[in-house]
């Protein structure tokens, strides 16, 4: 069970006890070392936690173990990080290599090994310590564009072993002289916001201000206060945000920004320093940035100000929650990148009305609050968040449409392009069905801001049908009774195989989505790869293969499963 506590009060910033400037690993290729990305760039859903290093626009770059140690885990994916290697470092530090196209011969045996063990092609194994040792410097693979990557590169993350958070490649001497920045950050802009005593953001009361450059200096509003009046509204605060990216050398890629501090009147307000993260907290990401202004236009605004339930262990200090008859002032930002170049903007504040809006969080009954337990229980739909579900406060949709193509009718709840932090529950109950109704194959649909049908899973409980969703939307119940399609598409019954280099076959499902898939050999285990772009299931025929394989005729049999447990199998007779 979810515990509150550890949400809402995380652990702060504390400096880690690593020797950055004296620790000599090498870089991971040999190729001049351009970054398309830094580490604690914000994505989606996440801060970026590792380097990602350009591979000239190829696949196939030798990858060198950084420093000596064991191979500590190993993963195979056609999502997230592909294919991957972890190495355990003496020094404290683990090694990690992403999105690989191959790996060397131990590591692939010992990969290929665990495969067959488990008869499945999804890897992720902890490796036993002292198992597969490797030197300093010592080739362990090709880099590639596996898993969840849109161009070949290599995402390479160092972490501290005993704790598995990821820490800034960059603030490691050894690394950051090899990738050369002398470019400075860049600030976009400034937006003020009125926002509650919790941090919560009041809506429609903010305002972006752009920055310009006027004779080699940073200004906001032609270099005149801004006067935060507009602003004003009652049981609010004044807080800033600063749309802050960063440049490295030799590359036209917008970073993410390392280190940033307000000031007002010369002393520092708020804080924030990317030096590790904590993958536990990760995803609070959506709740540092200016979530809309990411997902609308794009604009990577960092809150100098956090709400309450935002544990991330990234702010060295945090009072950015200002009462209004205290803001008038100077302000000054500086934003450093890991290589210590330095941008600032100084603006100042005043205050010159007297006039307060109605704050719509006080309003009784209109909004739910991320920092406390949400139900919602209606007669056939019903809903139950922990603290910490969502990130700003919650108005409360909810429409009931029975116009509906589904087995229920269409439920909407929140909006769906609104971020969630972790899985809440919803409770559909399930209509009057006929007699004999495989009520054990019912789940929870979800529907798409573009109308598409996803499957959230779900178990039948007592005449209601329970789901887990990450996302608010629509939803509705949906059955799913029908066992994935098996279509070969490069061999038939009776096929001679000989000069064949591999098998292929397509496997769909209509709902729940296809969960596991094994094919086997005359009755062995027999290695089936997912191709994800491709959308292809693969069987090698190579020399793990061809010890099963008969001269003469091999039976093929291909089984799947969906996730609501249908099951399908083949059979075909092949020739070799
Ligand atoms: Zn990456």
């Amino acid at each position: 069970m979810f515990s509150a506590a550890f949400a809402l009060y995380g652990q702060s910033y504390q400096p880690k006890e690593i020797d950055y400037e004296g620790l000599q690993m090498q870089a991971p290729m040999k190729i001049d070392l351009i970054l398309a990305g830094n580490f604690g760039e914000m994505r989606d859903n996440h801060f970026h936690t590792g380097l990602d290093i350009k591979t000239a626009g190829v696949e196939g770059q030798n990858l060198y173990a950084v420093e000596e140690g064991y191979i500590s885990r190993i993963r195979i994916s056609p999502w997230g990080y592909g294919l991957a290697v972890y190495i355990d470092h003496p020094n404290g530090l683990t090694s990690l290599y992403a999105h690989m196209k191959s790996f060397s011969g131990k590591i692939d045996s010992l990969a290929y090994s665990k495969q067959k063990k488990n008869e499945a092609y999804v890897l992720d194994e902890i490796v036993l310590e002292d198992s597969v040792y490797v030197k300093k410097g010592e080739f362990i693979g090709l880099s590639g564009n596996s898993g969840s990557s849109n161009a070949p590169h290599l995402h390479f993350e160092i972490r501290e072993t005993k704790t598995e958070h990821s820490i800034n490649p960059l603030l490691f001497k050894c690394f950051r002289s090899k990738i050369p920045d002398t470019t400075n950050p860049t600030i976009t802009g400034i937006k003020l916001y009125a926002v509650s005593e919790k941090g919560y953001m009041i809506p429609g009361k903010s305002i972006y201000y752009s920055c310009k450059t006027v004779e080699g200096k940073l200004i906001v509003n032609e270099g005149q206060p801004i006067d935060i009046s507009p602003l004003l509204t009652e049981n609010a605060y004044l807080a800033i945000g600063i749309h802050t990216t960063d440049k490295l050398n030799g590359a036209g890629n917008i970073c993410g920004i390392y280190h940033t501090e307000l000031s007002k009147d010369d002393k520092a307000i708020h804080e924030m320093k990317i030096e590790y993260l904590n993958f536990d907290h990760n995803r609070f990401m959506n709740t540092h940035q200016d979530y809309s202004e990411f997902d609308k236009n794009n604009k990577h605004i960092h809150k100098h100000f956090k709400t309450v339930i935002n544990p991330l262990a990234i702010y060295v200090r945090a009072n950015g929650i200002l009462p209004w008859n205290l803001c008038n002032g100077s302000y000054k930002i500086n934003a450093w990148d890991a290589h210590g170049n330095k941008t600032a903007l100084e603006f100042s504040l005043k205050k010159t009305g007297d006039e307060y809006s109605k704050n719509p969080f006080d309003e009784a009954g209109k909004y739910y609050f991320p920092d406390s337990v949400n139900v919602m229980l209606r007669e056939d739909f019903q809903v139950l968040m922990e603290p910490a579900t969502f990130y700003e406060p919650l108005q409360r949709i909810f429409k009931r449409d029975t116009v509906s193509n589904y087995l229920s009718p269409i439920y909407q709840f929140g909006e769906y392009s609104i971020p969630v932090q972790q899985k809440y529950d919803v409770r559909i109950k399930v209509p009057e069905l006929p007699e004999n109704f495989p009520i054990y194959k019912l789940g929870v649909g979800l529907i798409s801001d573009k109308n598409y049908l996803s499957y959230v899973g779900g178990d039948y409980v007592e005449g209601w049908v329970e789901g887990a969703p990450r996302n608010f939307g629509r939803f509705v119940l949906i059955v799913d009774t029908i066992a994935p399609v098996i279509t070969p598409l490069d061999f038939t019954e009776g096929k001679i195989i000989t000069k064949f280099r591999n098998l292929q076959l397509e496997i769909t499902d209509n709902l729940s989505g296809v969960n596991s898939y094994k094919a086997y050999l005359n009755g062995k285990w027999i290695l089936m790869e997912y191709h994800r772009r491709e959308g292809k299931y693969v069987i090698p025929i190579n020399e793990r293969s061809k010890p099963i394989l008969r001269t003469g005729n091999n039976k093929l049999r291909v089984i799947a499963k969906d996730s609501k447990g249908n099951e399908s199998e083949m059979s075909w007779t092949v020739v070799f």
